[in-house]
């Protein structure tokens, strides 16, 4: 018996805009193989520019092998979308690879960026303001070009009916064929295959839409890997020590947490623009040696909070309870303030609130509100936390909005637009470097202002308190370095800007007194190397906190403090 898989196209010649019923129905072979092509060459050209890219495949060779790694591409759409071709699904199932596709190729092309498990995270705690952010005409035109226009042929053209035995012997045919052309070129060009992608591994994550299924999968898997039912409790051992000084006063702490800071770009820390006036009038510490936990503030915040180390956290079989947690069990008050997109988890069992969608007048417009919204009001939020944890001390962390692009020309109020002209578009490709450096200096000068103005509110709470701030950034950004912008790259190759991060302290006379830390000592310090990794316990060494989770080694303030 002989089966003929692709019969040709009975009757009448089919044009692509003539109305369904007047066409004769096409073989669904013939669709996949389509979109397959369609999806493996137009929607991958971030894959294609980046291996034509490599110096190993600057010859023939490489060109050869370059078309090679686009039939296996395309083999393996097919095959996967032959699991999909039913009557009712092979439709749908193509329309969303275009989809993913779609998007994806905007993204990697747009930003430089590469989609793997962590920018998956990224995307789904993106919210809408956020998303409102992406949103421009560039993305709506590559939509159109590669999903919407395919589509349009696609759902106009009539697809053959076959009974569903058939059906399915022709998707399991389909599917052999698809491993089979994969495996045959993948054998011929094994060598050129594995060296490049020993080599270049970020070429994996540049197959589109693949990486995006791929990144999926491996995020609905992890919660296996992981028990996140449980939250392992930490530190029950915790207890507050006594101060070093009888008479001193309960700590007053505020962790600033920044968004997308650039160590490089902060005045305090070299940089050749003045983008940090206030700061540098204030008897701050800046060190210049800090690294994040991530590049991305999913991935990093949750880090910084954390007692583990960056190794340890990224392959841990369990959640723990964080630095917070630690806090409020020893007694402390502790209260998140968020004006960002929240807090990943790491409040959930403190009190915490959201200021981002408040509609104060002059702080506030489009459903966001700048930075300064954090302390309006400030004393009252404190005034409401427990008496008897105040007397003990108050823990504020504020999640500014800071630097967050790619719309960084809208976290400024116009009094802190100095350094002009800058991009205002959120289709970075759109502005010259010079135009989008000056916009997020301009962000950094706000937040010169909004740290600043955090120093001038806890020095009227000194005669009560003894206070202190420590601003850490979540992670850094790339501003068209090497055609990269944004962050959240796998750590491994991310760039050193999407991780050198600033770090600023300011301790209060009491504070110092209080912990018996020598800023003059620390002043001596600033170039000394310090990571997320140091957050944790050196905020449970600053305040006294004891537990058998604090590990001395990793408090940054222990070298400069009287033992
Ligand atoms: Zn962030």
């Amino acid at each position: 018996m002989s089966l003929k898989l692709f019969r040709s196209t009975e009757f009448a010649p089919s044009s692509l805009f003539s109305p369904a019923g007047q066409r004769a129905a096409t073989h669904p072979g013939w669709v996949l193989l389509f979109a397959s092509i369609w999806i493996a060459t137009v929607c991958n050209m971030a894959l294609w520019r980046e291996l034509l890219r490599l110096p190993d495949l600057a010859n023939a060779r490489g060109l050869v092998f370059a078309v090679a790694f686009a039939v296996m591409v395309a083999a393996t759409v097919f095959a996967l979308l032959s699991l999909l071709a039913w009557r009712w699904t092979l439709k749908p199932a193509i329309s969303v690879f275009l989809l993913a596709a779609a998007f994806g190729a905007y993204f990697m092309a747009a930003y430089g960026v590469v989609i793997d498990t962590t920018m998956m995270v990224n995307v789904m705690q993106t919210d809408l303001r956020e998303t409102r952010d992406l949103f421009n005409v560039r993305l709506l035109g590559r939509l159109l070009l590669l999903a919407v226009l395919p589509m349009l042929w696609l759902w106009r053209t009539p697809i053959r009916r076959t009974t569903w035995p058939r059906r399915l012997l022709q998707n399991a045919l389909f599917f052999i064929a698809g491993c089979a052309v994969l495996a045959g070129t993948a054998l011929l060009f094994f060598q050129d295959f594995s060296s490049v992608m020993r080599n270049h591994t970020q070429v994996r994550y540049l197959i589109n839409p693949l990486n995006s299924f791929y990144a999926l999968a491996d995020l609905a898997s992890k919660p296996f890997q992981r028990d996140s039912s449980v939250l392992m409790p930490i530190a029950q051992d915790v207890r507050l020590g006594p101060a070093r000084v009888a008479s001193a006063q309960p700590p007053l702490l505020v962790l600033v947490l920044g968004e997308t800071g650039r160590s490089g770009n902060f005045a305090l820390n070299g940089y050749g623009r003045p983008t940090t006036p206030q700061l540098a009038r204030e008897d701050v510490e800046s060190f210049r040696n800090a690294w994040s936990c991530g590049t991305s503030t999913a991935a990093s915040v949750p880090c910084m909070f954390s007692h583990l180390p960056r190794q340890v956290f990224e392959g841990r079989k369990a959640e723990y309870e964080n630095l917070l947690d630690v806090l409020q069990r020893a007694g402390l008050a502790v209260l998140w303030i968020d004006n960002q997109s929240g807090c990943k988890g790491v409040c959930e069992r403190v009190p915490h609130v959201s200021t981002s969608q408040l509609k104060l007048p002059g702080l506030c417009q489009n459903g966001e509100c700048f930075d300064a919204v954090m302390l309006d009001q400030i004393n009252e939020r404190i005034a409401a936390l427990p008496a008897e944890r105040r007397a003990k001390g108050v823990v504020l962390v504020l999640h500014q909005m800071g630097s967050h692009g790619p719309a960084y020309y809208k976290r400024t109020p116009a009094a802190f637009k100095r350094f002009m002209p800058e991009c205002t578009s959120n289709a970075l490709q759109d502005c010259s470097r010079e135009q989008l450096v000056n916009a997020y200096d301009n962000t950094i000068l706000y937040t010169d202002d909004f740290l600043a103005s955090v120093i001038r509110w806890l020095k009227t709470q000194e005669g009560v308190t003894s206070p202190a701030m420590i601003y850490v950034a979540d992670h850094g950004e790339s501003l068209g370095e090497n055609n990269l912008y944004l962050h959240g790259l796998p750590y491994a190759i991310a760039p050193d800007v999407q991780k050198h991060v600033p770090w600023i302290t300011w301790f209060s006379p009491g504070m110092a007194k209080r912990s018996g830390v020598s800023t003059d000592c620390l002043k001596r310090q600033l170039d000394a190397p310090i990571s997320h990794d140091n957050y944790f316990h050196s905020v449970l060494g600053l305040l006294n906190v004891q537990t058998s989770v604090y590990r001395p080694s990793l408090d940054m303030f222990r070298p400069c403090a009287t033992p």
